[in-house]
């Protein structure tokens, strides 16, 4: 999980609130506030001074009950991330979460009790990534302006993450994913300064950084007919003078725009509004592609599909990892993929991790597939070898 300096357990059973209390506490949360009942959690978020970062709360609780917490959350606009956690069956929990979602809500997980080290893990414990960058203990690395300073010196990179076409079998381009490289930490992951990105309104910067070195990254030979994935932010597809800024440096670098895959989430697909609506249209126009990113955690329907001629669709990385284990994964995983065909949509598989789960995908028809099983995002010196033997992914899947 990201770093959050409070978080507020909701909960009546005082030996659930202890279990969560020394468990963040072990974590260095900086302040840990609880409530008995929703109503309580909404007295002490209107009083509390700061924004609170994390909600963990029970379903069923006395007074107020999770689910009215949780509408209550949205009407007010709650900007923080959410977990649930329930003794009752996981279907009602997982139910719950989904509701949050369609709410707009951030939520991160959902456990069932009993609450244990293994299990709270699974939802609040650190990324599995051996990538250097952690907060400092006490959890205030890196501020606002640590992330502006090192957006002047250019320490904001994108590595790259290669995406096999699973009808051709070779590399057909990759996914460029932001990392500051901070001369004494190292390599630092987006988790930890998206964040503070956004809030402090720097991603405008940030995206144009990485679209630079993007840009410079493609004119080398071995780059030549690969596509390259970008993110986009949310606030920035508003701005109807992006299309132009992007042309603009693509065109005087020598570059086609259909070399650019931009990624944008699901959320956004959610509230497109006639800005973005125009944004988008223009970009495609002009030979973009638009792809939607972590498919199935947002709750778009067909209509929302069908405003804008999407070109690519790639489904969230939690229900991939799942695909075999859990049935509601699996049906999201065949739904997506029949959505996609309907609407003349690439489906892309993100995060596989599993051999197993590559050739699942690849068996209901997947077209491209992402994850570590085939590589991890890399520098560009690296992704450079790596575009030079369009095969050579083969054998990370052959020695898994
Ligand atoms: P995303 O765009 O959905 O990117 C996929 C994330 O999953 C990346 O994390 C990638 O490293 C990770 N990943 C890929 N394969 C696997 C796998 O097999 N297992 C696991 N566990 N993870 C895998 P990363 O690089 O930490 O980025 C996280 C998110 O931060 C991205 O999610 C994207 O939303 C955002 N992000 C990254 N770079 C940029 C950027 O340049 N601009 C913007 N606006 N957002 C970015
Ligand atoms: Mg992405
Ligand atoms: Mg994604």
């Amino acid at each position: 999980m990201d770093p959050v300096d409070s978080i507020l357990v909701v909960d009546d059973d005082p030996t659930q609130i202890a279990i969560l209390t020394a468990y963040f506490s072990s974590m260095q949360v900086a302040e840990i506030l609880h409530a008995r009942d929703g109503a309580h959690a909404l007295e002490i978020l209107d009083r509390h001074p700061k924004p609170v970062g994390l909600i963990v709360s029970d379903l069923k609780m006395p007074n107020m009950d999770g689910y009215e917490l949780i509408r209550l959350l949205k009407s007010r606009g709650f900007k923080g991330r959410i977990a649930l956690f329930s003794g009752h069956q996981k279907e009602l929990i997982e139910n719950a979460a989904n509701l949050a979602r369609m709410y707009g809500l951030d939520v991160i997980g959902h456990i069932s009790k009993p609450l244990t080290k293994s299990s709270l893990d699974k939802v609040f414990g650190s990324r599995k990534s051996s990538e250097a960058g952690r907060a400092n203990a006490d959890g205030t690395w890196p501020l606002k302006e640590d992330v502006s300073a090192a957006l002047d010196k250019g320490l904001f990179v994108p590595f790259y993450q290669p995406k096999v076409d699973l009808l051709t079998g070779s590399i057909s381009g990759a996914e460029a994913l932001v990392r500051w490289i901070d001369p004494e930490r190292g390599v630092v992951s987006p988790g930890l300064f998206l964040p503070i990105a956004t809030n402090s309104g720097l991603m405008g910067r940030l995206t144009i950084a990485i679209v630079e070195c993007v840009i410079e990254d493609m004119q080398r030979p071995e780059w030549a007919g690969m596509k390259i994935a970008i993110n986009i932010p949310p606030g920035m597809l508003s701005d109807i003078t992006l299309p132009d800024i992007f042309m603009n440096r693509i065109g005087k670098a020598g570059l086609k725009t259909s070399q650019f895959c931009l990624e944008i989430t699901e959320s956004t697909v959610l509230d497109l509004d006639p800005a973005t609506l125009e944004v988008l249209s223009r970009l495609r126009i002009h030979g973009f592609e638009i792809s939607i990113d972590d498919f199935g955690t947002g709750a778009s329907n067909i209509s929302n599909l069908r405003m804008f001629p999407f070109n690519e669709l790639k489904i969230d990385q939690s229900f991939i990892n799942n695909v075999l284990t859990d049935a509601f994964s699996a049906e999201t995983v065949n739904a997506s993929v029949s959505l996609a065909r309907m609407m003349n949509m690439r489906v892309v598989a993100e995060g596989i991790e599993r051999k197993e789960v590559f050739d699942y995908v690849k068996a209901k028809g997947v077209h491209q597939a992402q994850g570590y099983l085939i590589a991890k995002p890399m520098p560009a010196d690296q992704i450079t070898e790596y575009f030079s033997h369009p095969h050579s992914w083969m054998r990370s899947i052959a020695a898994a």
